[in-house]
């Protein structure tokens, strides 16, 4: 099975090596470029959907309540009779549903536990596939999401189901260094799963489980890879509606930089790559929210997936700047060696930057009036062009959040918009985080995690008060520290900056520079969401909303 699992990634591109720190990690072995496929990943059972989604998705093939690709007719959903609690598109969906794994789940009416459901699912799953009878719910033919492209290039096989099976076998549970509760918890809920399968007589048949199911230390097992592998599945809006187990997707390691994202399409994992990526290079998606503070982040991944990061974000924050900067630009344009000692990226001051609780006027209330003028000289009157490189801008002389919003959107956008090589972007965005760190700032710190949280609720708001002009230079605030901190081609710059594009369009004050502001940030959210969302599947219907908008603003600008 390893070698078959060797021989499945290297058909991607990809090699699992073993390393002294993170036990394995996934390297490229040739060029990967930023907006393709990096693998899929298919789910080991039917992911769950969180019960506050269910009536919005169907179980079986994830579509969206309303949507209109089941033949163009926006479709409703319907309810299983019995337990009252799944929806699915129609008679087909809840067949595929009932047969593979739903019959089983159904009767459990009272259980309202996603634990006690994985495990349950994962088990049937396991045996069928080992006495030769795999559910039908587990093929993507069944699953809705055949015939469409699962990313742009995307047509490379989906791995089988062995080999999902294989490699959940082998990730790691941390067993042994689990909170004591947890574990008693986790042998509650394997004792219960275990006493149920037995009660509604599940068959098992395969030569492995001997007419049982596994003992209940195998399944506490199960949950405890759970605990630290299983993926929240989201949306095209990046909103997280579902839970599911992912092993290949799972084998990618963290990084509070990543160069890769997770994308789902139907209950397909995708892995795209974010950036260029070189052999040797390793490939790592993002286990927590790139915006939070360095201590959160480390808190998250302590307790959640028991390591401390040594990402480039994060390694070696305890050196001195001044010592180990000397040799950057040579470094960005250097092929990445395995065994060259870690250098110093510069992306440890952004951490030094953004970290800061203190917000808000000093006399504590926020209102409108005092984040009016909080944003007053906004960057939209004298906008420069973005998407063309200009000379290079120079910091203000003091930082406020409309100097800094506007020195972020001009010297970052351009930077994105030619699509300058990475290693360039790296040494400029480097450059941009020292000079934000060396020029004096307004108190509070304009561009703390905490600033950006209320900004961002401040926003959406303004959003749905209708309040576009407010809006606006918010968004445009919050643009500029996305910028900062999210690798230039995350899907959430992209989501934002379509949203951001919507409001300066409805902003009728700004007048007509605010339209011509709204093509500017609609021409970065396509080049960004073009990468991060693909063009192709559902997906790729964002890029094809953001084009179709683009036309609507393009014949008013004339
Ligand atoms: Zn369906
Ligand atoms: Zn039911
Ligand atoms: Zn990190």
């Amino acid at each position: 099975m390893e070698a078959r699992l060797e021989e499945h990634l290297d058909r991607f591109g990809l090699a699992l090596v073993n390393d002294k720190h993170k036990y394995r990690k996934v390297v490229a072995k040739k060029v990967i470029k930023k907006g393709t496929t990096v693998i899929t990943s298919r789910p080991l059972c039917n992911p769950i959907i969180f019960p506050t989604h269910r009536s919005k998705h169907c179980e079986t093939c994830f579509r969206a309540k309303g949507s209109t690709s089941h033949g163009g007719q926006a479709h409703d959903l319907e309810r299983c009779s019995v337990c009252k609690k799944r929806y699915y598109c129609n008679r087909e969906c809840f067949t595929t549903a009932w047969k593979g794994w739903h019959r089983w789940i159904c009767p459990d009416k009272d259980m309202e536990n996603l634990d006690y459901e994985m495990l349950k699912m994962v088990v049937i799953a396991i045996e069928r596939l080992r006495n030769g009878s795999s559910s039908p719910s587990l093929t993507t033919s069944a699953s809705g999401t055949s015939g469409t492209h699962i990313g742009d290039d995307l047509h490379q096989e989906v791995e089988p189901l062995e080999l999902t099976e294989y490699v959940f076998s082998t990730l790691m549970g941390h067993e042994a260094v689990s909170d004591h509760a947890q574990l008693s918890k986790y042998r509650e809920i394997a004792t219960s799963v275990r006493d149920q399968l037995v009660k509604s007589k599940y068959p098992f048949k395969s030569p492995l489980s001997a007419g049982a199911p596994p003992s209940v230390q195998e399944l506490v097992q199960y949950l405890c890879r759970f605990h630290c592998n299983n993926f929240s599945i989201h949306d095209t809006q990046l909103f997280t509606m579902a839970e599911g187990t992912f092993p290949i997707g799972a084998l990618f390691n963290h990084s509070c930089r990543p160069n890769a994202i997770v994308m789902y399409e139907g209950q397909m994992q995708i892995v795209r790559a974010l950036e260029d990526i070189v052999p040797g290079q390793e490939v790592c998606t993002s286990y927590v929210d790139n915006g939070v503070q360095r201590k959160e982040r480390r808190a998250l991944l302590a307790e959640k997936y028991y390591f401390h990061c040594m990402c480039p974000r994060c390694e070696q924050e305890e050196e001195p700047v001044d010592a180990v900067d000397q040799d950057q630009s040579q470094e960005a344009s250097s092929p990445p060696q395995e065994s060259a000692k870690p250098k110093w990226t510069g992306f440890r001051i952004l951490d030094d930057l953004i970290e800061g609780e203190q917000d808000g006027p000093k006399d504590g209330k926020i209102d409108g009036e005092w984040l009016t003028r909080q944003f007053e000289p906004i960057v939209l009157p004298n906008a420069r062009s973005l998407h063309t490189a200009g000379p290079e801008i120079q910091p203000p002389g003091l930082i406020t959040r409309a100097s800094f919003t506007s020195y972020l959107v001009h010297s970052i956008v351009p930077l994105i918009q030619t699509g300058v090589s990475e290693a360039l972007y790296q040494e400029r965005l480097f450059r941009i985080y020292r000079e934000l760190q060396m020029t004096p700032h307004a108190s509070p710190k304009p561009f703390t995690t905490t600033v950006m949280t209320n900004a961002t609720s401040f926003f959406n708001t303004c959003l749905e008060h209708g309040s576009w002009a407010l809006a606006s230079k918010i968004g445009m605030f919050v643009l500029a520290q996305y910028l900062m901190i999210y690798p230039r081609h995350h899907p959430l710059v992209g989501l934002h900056c379509f949203t951001l594009a919507k409001s300066l369009w409805n902003d009728v004050e700004g007048g007509l520079s605010s339209v011509r502001l709204s093509h500017e940030v609609l021409l970065l959210a396509k080049r960004i969401l073009v990468v991060s969302h693909g063009t192709k599947g559902q997906n790729g219907g964002l890029v094809e909303e953001v084009v179709q908008f683009l036309k609507t603003v393009e014949t008013e600008l004339g």
